[in-house]
């Protein structure tokens, strides 16, 4: 029989909200609206593989206009047209030449599910997954691991050590790619919170200049009307912004060889826990984990409507589990519930 493949994203999920898990990978329903932070990553996942690849800046923009096609009429769009533009031509900025030999780019890799009391393999399950690259510095190998974030402060740092799934992969890397893994080299791009300002409208302004007319001695003012700002006006605040090195960050993270056979360990507890599940068609709720993050689970809906139908119609649409790893979709990831 053949293995069922399962990814990292799945296995958390199944810890987090067994339900969670069974909608998505045994229902294969995702909602209709991708989170926009979630698809602003991956569009700055292609970039910088791009990038990497090619160290072809023009090629990267084409491909941040090719990816928001949407911005004239979208102002979502264009916001995050503008954002991954400015951070791109940064970047390039920021690190001309890197110190690491990149390897490989978007390597796959997959692998058994191992008890690593016994060294016996899952007869169901296999883990599969994808890292941004590998890359050789002074020697030795380290994977490259893209990160997006609000701000990069002590305290997101401080979580990195908590990415066990980049640790899990080392593993696998190692053990099935044959590089041995020294560290992670974490590649942090800040979000600037900047906005394009949309000017006043003439009842705004007419406001505001009476308003200032009324606290004038003289009963006059010379205010004038705040007009749009201009794409290329915000473009050059935003690289005002980006050229503070603090928007760009890269941490070293070396690995810590007890931490794999306590990941295998954990993996394995959670297959058997899976197997049972799935004999008993009993994925629970995990109700703590519906306002994680402060916003609703991407199932909520459906949970608090006993799974309507008319709801899946509606918000949801069927894809099959694990497109992070197909080839028509070879640089976008999944969206994770948590
Ligand atoms: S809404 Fe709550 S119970 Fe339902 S899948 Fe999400 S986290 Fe689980």
């Amino acid at each position: 029989m053949e293995k069922m493949i399962t990814t990292y994203s799945m296995w958390k999920m199944f810890r987090n909200c067994r339900k969670a898990c069974e909608w998505r990978y045994f229902q294969e329903l995702v909602p209709l609206e991708k989170e926009r932070s979630l698809a602003f990553g991956s569009i700055i996942h292609q970039c910088l593989e791009l990038w990497h690849k090619t160290r072809r800046l023009d090629e990267v923009l084409s491909h941040i206009d090719r990816a928001y096609v949407n911005r004239i009429a979208n102002e979502r769009e264009k916001s995050d047209w503008h954002l991954a533009r400015a951070m791109m031509r940064a970047y390039a900025q920021r690190y001309p030449d890197e110190k690491f030999e990149v390897v490989h780019l978007e390597q796959k890799f997959s692998g058994p599910i191992i008890n690593p009391e016994t060294g016996a393999e899952s007869r169901t399950f296999v883990l599969a997954g994808k890292v941004d690259g590998i890359v050789k510095l002074d020697n030795a190998y380290y994977l490259l691991e893209h990160k997006t974030a609000s701000q990069i402060d002590a305290g997101y740092l401080d979580r990195l050590w908590t990415d066990f799934q980049i640790c899990l992969y080392s593993w696998y890397v190692e053990k099935y790619l044959g590089y041995k893994i020294s560290g992670i080299i974490y590649n942090v791009l800040a979000k600037a919170k900047l906005k394009q300002s949309q000017g006043e409208s003439e009842a705004e302004f007419e406001e505001r200049r009476n308003e200032l007319i009324a606290k004038s001695k003289s009963g006059t003012s010379s205010a004038k009307r705040k007009m749009p700002e201009t794409d290329e006006e915000f473009q050059v605040r935003l690289a005002e912004k980006y050229s503070d090195p603090q928007m760009f960050h890269r941490e070293i993270l070396y690995i810590s060889r007890d931490k794999f056979l306590e990941l295998q360990g954990e993996l394995w507890e959670l297959s058997q826990a899976m197997l049972e599940a799935r004999r008993r068609k009993a994925f629970y709720m995990n109700t703590d984990y519906c306002f994680m993050y402060n916003r609703p689970c991407a199932y909520y809906a459906l949970c608090s409507s006993g799974g309507n139908p008319n709801l899946i119609e509606n918000m949801y649409e069927k894809k099959a589990p694990h497109e992070e790893l197909s080839e028509a979709n070879i640089n976008t990831q999944e969206a994770p519930i948590f």
